[in-house]
């Protein structure tokens, strides 16, 4: 069977796309699985002709990730164009928002796939083949008669090292493209999925359900010595989670004599007690961290449910730089946020000499507990406001005054060294590169294009 796979474009949203543009790890992985099937490739983030791809490639079936919901209208629209120029194509979707929000697809395309792909989508796929009925398989949402049908809740996958390893054949076309930060171009490597912890704004621990699932370092060492590049991106959103598993690792590559460089996302409470692992991962190659700091204020982080502090978050930032580790700080204005959080947090940032940082809106992303606690009080349903840079909840200052205030502590603190990161790698010095980077800066920076977000249309 013919089987086309389409990462869809982002849609009009400020977003991260000046720091990543990562594989589309949750695409390869369901390719991994779909061996026996002819595949073929569509990453509408780089290529947007999709007409083209179908003709070229007339798919029996397409499946669509949507894995964050400024994808939503986009992946929407991609199922339209597909449903005209192949009307007998079988369409399914799959991804952390789809997951979670199957109603945004139903009657949109034949099935929803709740949950992990690897597992459902080949026996889904071989049903269809087959012209059989596959309305007995779990984790699978659709309409029939009009009416919504849900299949059960499908177990998740118990044994990650059993996994088929991701297939990066089909994005071959795109491999060089794909990086973060100064990492180009960059490999995605998938340890281990979920998070021990609850944080109210994270998607993470709800999609995985609460479950915390690793592999094993050998498991991890052979997927590193696949890897086609030099720098490799971690893609687990708490990589140090398991300390002795992470020492592991680090003692593998080490051992292995790879040289390669090595990004990941930590808690700083890890790494303020584990010294000695930050030793040893800086000895394998790990040159960075992303960290989520999100707050300076104790009351803060417990309102997310964080279960960190901001000692910790000190003492993690002397760890990290006693071992010539970059920090990329991550945080998170709360729109109740008045000036003298702004100028608060400002000074926080100033204080931890991290050496860049991201700073976001809180956002209650549709299938998490903040979104069902602050459901009433959306001022938009949107998508593409839920992009992390806009207030989807009232803020307690008027709305431009917010986003000015936004922009005032993004130039105090991070644009200087975002420019620098972005042009630390010479690959990114091409016209292109730099006209977008200025505009996208100019538009970070002016109150202007965040308030028109709220004005523009939601895509039907
Ligand atoms: S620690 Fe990170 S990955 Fe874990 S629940 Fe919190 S935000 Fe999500």
């Amino acid at each position: 069977m013919k089987v086309a796979l389409i990462q869809p474009s982002q849609g009009h949203y400020i977003g991260f796309h000046h720091v990543a543009l990562t594989e589309p790890l949750g695409l390869e992985a369901v390719a991994g699985a779909l061996a026996s099937h002819d595949l073929c490739m569509l990453d509408m983030r780089l290529d947007r002709n999709l007409e083209k791809f179908l003709t070229a490639n007339k798919p029996d079936a397409v499946g669509v990730a949507i894995p964050f919901t400024t994808a939503v209208y986009a992946g929407q629209a991609v199922l339209k164009t597909v449903h005209r120029v192949l009307p007998k194509a079988f369409t399914f979707v799959g991804g952390h928002h789809a997951a979670l929000n199957p109603s945004d697809f139903l009657g949109r395309c034949d099935v929803i796939v709740a949950g992990e792909g690897e597992e459902v989508a080949p026996e889904l796929l071989a049903r269809v083949e087959a012209g059989e009925d596959y309305s007995d398989l779990k984790g699978l949402t659709f309409l029939k008669d009009g009416e919504p049908v849900f299949t059960g809740e499908r177990s998740l996958i118990s044994d990650l090292n059993q996994l088929p390893l991701v297939n990066r054949k089909i994005t071959e076309p795109y491999a060089e493209r794909y990086f973060f930060r100064d990492m180009v171009p960059v490999t995605m490597i998938e340890t281990a999925r979920g998070c021990p912890y609850r944080c109210t704004f994270c998607s993470v621990w709800k999609f995985n359900r609460g479950r915390y699932r690793q592999k094993n370092p050998e498991r991890v060492l052979e997927e590193i010595k696949l890897a086609p590049t030099k720098h490799i991106l971690f893609s687990d959103d708490n990589f140090m989670s398991n300390v002795s598993r992470t020492e592991r690792i680090a003692q593998l590559i080490k051992e292995s004599g790879i040289k390669k460089s090595y990004g990941c996302q930590a808690r700083t409470d890890t790494i303020a007690k584990h010294p000695d692992m930050i030793r040893r991962l800086r000895d394998a190659g790990l040159r960075w961290v992303l960290i989520g700091f999100e707050s300076f204020d104790e009351e803060h982080l417990n309102k997310l449910n964080k279960k960190n502090n901001v000692e910790a978050n000190m003492e993690a930032v002397k760890v990290l730089h006693d071992n010539d580790i970059e920090i990329w700080a991550a945080f998170i204005v709360d729109p109740d946020f008045g000036r003298n959080d702004f100028r608060l947090l400002q000074k926080y940032i100033r204080k931890l000499k991290v050496s860049s940082c991201q700073i976001t809106v809180l956002t209650p992303l549709p299938g998490t507990d903040l979104f069902a606690e602050k459901l009433h009080q959306l001022t938009s349903k949107n998508y593409e406001l839920f992009d992390f840079f806009h207030a989807v909840l009232p803020t307690k200052l008027p709305l431009k005054q917010f986003y000015r205030e936004f922009c005032k502590l993004y130039r105090r603190v991070s644009l200087i060294s975002n420019i620098k990161m972005a042009f630390k790698s010479p690959s990114n010095f091409s016209l292109d590169n730099i006209v977008q980077g200025i505009q996208l800066y100019n538009n970070m920076l002016r109150a202007k294009s965040y308030l028109k977000g709220h004005f523009r249309a939601e895509p039907k």
